[in-house]
């Protein structure tokens, strides 16, 4: 395996070598850098490994650069970091780990090359390449990591029992790896996986979610998922997800497996967006199927009302897993509880009133709407995906059809609100709700015309029936 570096890679490197060598210490690059370069895989973070003080090295690199890029530091880790022509350079001084059991947060002594190649997670993560005069460019290799690299598989250079005992992240990385890279975890691990996977418990949920949203960012999620779900690890910290496994039986009739139905659904998603929160909505938009599932005899398996009971799970969820609580929330919130929305539109006869309804329900995200739903179309039969997919195409017409003669997505009905609040002298209140969607309703049905007079003419009407006047 070839290692191909740009004209300003190779000169940061002789910049780093020469500033250890005034230093008189051994220095290296190390971890996912070469494992990215040897799979010729972009990256821009760089890890440099010293056998001494990383955060006077990293100082005097910087002082050498013609832009004298700010040193950040962390004294208590050793650590030291700079930006440089868009590369993340970060410094470490070699060191030997031994853990406890109840933290993660290792004793840390000064070591060797080969103690720090030692402490690190995986055989592809532990190549080092030589800074040194003596043997500049040697690929340093302890653990037969390039082997690995060309088998595609994931090894830990100790027993993995130890390895992720001592660090349960790394349980997780594991897997973010197999995923992004499409690599193989031996079996070996990944028992060892299994047998670890309370451990996770000493992990910070932030972290846990952080490489969860790598595997969701990864080309094909599902791969990373199933992992998380075959080796134990994914009921640890998200067992709603895993309610979703299984296929019950009842008078012949069986349903799907919701659980790999919704790995298919993120892999279609992901395949048409890289957007995260979208493929978040596609984990999420039948997360309410075991709490709503019912056998109807004479029937079979329904799921009434699970677009709304998961659209309230959201927020829980989003608690639970320390996911962003704001406007990425909402849009995940909107996403599951509208994702049934265009295939209903898939029967014959929906008037036009049906379309506006949805195009205004949606508004600006009427587009990711209907890649989740269009994505949520999976079948074991290839025919009925095709008729299925030829009916949402049409669809997609008519909603632009709907769209361009009404302009519905902006669109704000001519009294808001507020107006109603002004008009009755109401504070916030249900009422004011009730007028405000009769008034919407009205128009998106048209019933009236989309004007100021018909709908204040309508508003006087409907507030009548409610016994309220305007104020003047
Ligand atoms: P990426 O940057 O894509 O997340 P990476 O392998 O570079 O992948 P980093 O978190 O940047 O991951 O860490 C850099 C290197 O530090 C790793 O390649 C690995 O050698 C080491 N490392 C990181 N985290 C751990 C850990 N939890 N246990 C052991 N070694 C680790
Ligand atoms: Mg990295």
């Amino acid at each position: 395996m070839d290692i191909e570096c740009s004209k300003e890679e190779i000169k940061l490197f002789e910049r780093i070598a020469a500033s250890a060598g005034e230093m008189g210490v051994q220095c290296y690059l190390i971890g996912g850098f070469v494992r990215d370069k040897l799979l010729g895989r972009p990256t821009k973070d760089v890890d440099v490994v010293c056998q001494g003080d990383g955060i006077r090295l990293a100082h005097l690199v910087a002082a050498s650069l013609p832009h004298n890029p700010q040193v950040n530091f962390f004294k208590n880790f050793g650590t030291a970091q700079f930006r440089h022509h868009g590369f993340d350079v970060e410094f470490v001084g070699a060191r030997k780990e031994s853990y406890s059991s109840d933290s993660r947060k290792p004793q840390v002594e000064a070591g060797t090359i080969e103690d720090d190649q030692l402490r690190r997670d995986f055989t592809i993560n532990a190549l080092a390449i030589s800074l040194n005069k003596e043997d500049y460019g040697k690929l340093i290799d302890p653990f037969n990591g390039v082997n690995d690299l060309q088998q595609k598989i994931i090894r830990t250079p100790l027993d993995p029992d130890v390895t992720f005992s001592d660090d349960p992240l790394r349980m997780m990385r594991a897997i973010r790896f197999a995923t992004q890279l499409d690599f193989t975890i031996i079996d070996e691990v990944f028992d060892a996986i299994g047998r670890n996977k309370g451990r996770l418990k000493i992990i910070s949920q932030e972290r846990i979610t952080d490489e969860l949203n790598k595997i969701m960012l990864a080309d094909k999620p599902s791969v990373g998922l199933d992992l998380l779900y075959r080796s134990g690890l994914l009921r640890e910290f998200f067992p709603q997800l895993t309610d979703l496994t299984g296929v019950e039986i009842i008078e012949g009739k069986g349903h799907k497996d919701n659980f790999y139905h919704t790995l298919q659904v993120v892999d279609n998603t992901a395949a048409k967006s890289s957007d995260l929160w979208l493929r978040w909505a596609a984990l999420l938009h039948d997360i309410a199927k075991p709490a709503t599932k019912r056998f109807e005899e004479g029937h079979g398996w329904t799921f009434h009302g699970h677009e709304v009971v998961g659209e309230r799970m959201v927020p829980k969820i989003f608690k639970q897993l320390k996911l962003p609580l704001h406007e990425k929330m909402k849009y995940v919130a909107k996403l599951v509880s509208l994702h049934l929305r265009p295939i209903s539109l898939t029967k014959e006869d929906i008037t036009d009133s049906a379309m506006r309804r949805l195009l205004f329900d949606a508004g600006e995200d009427l587009e990711d709407l209907m890649i989740l739903c269009e994505s949520d179309i999976t079948s074991k039969n290839k025919l009925k995906v095709k008729r299925y997919l030829e009916n949402f195409g049409f669809v997609k017409q008519r909603l632009k059809e709907v769209e361009e003669k009404d302009s519905i997505r902006n669109w704000q009905p001519p009294i808001s609100g507020d107006d109603i609040m002004q008009i009755f002298n109401l504070s916030p209140s249900r009422e004011v709700g009730v007028l405000k969607t009769a008034v919407r309703d009205a128009i998106l049905d048209g019933l009236i015309p989309n004007t100021h007079d018909a709908a204040y003419r309508l508003l006087l009407e409907k507030a009548g029936e409610m016994n309220l006047k305007p104020v003047n």
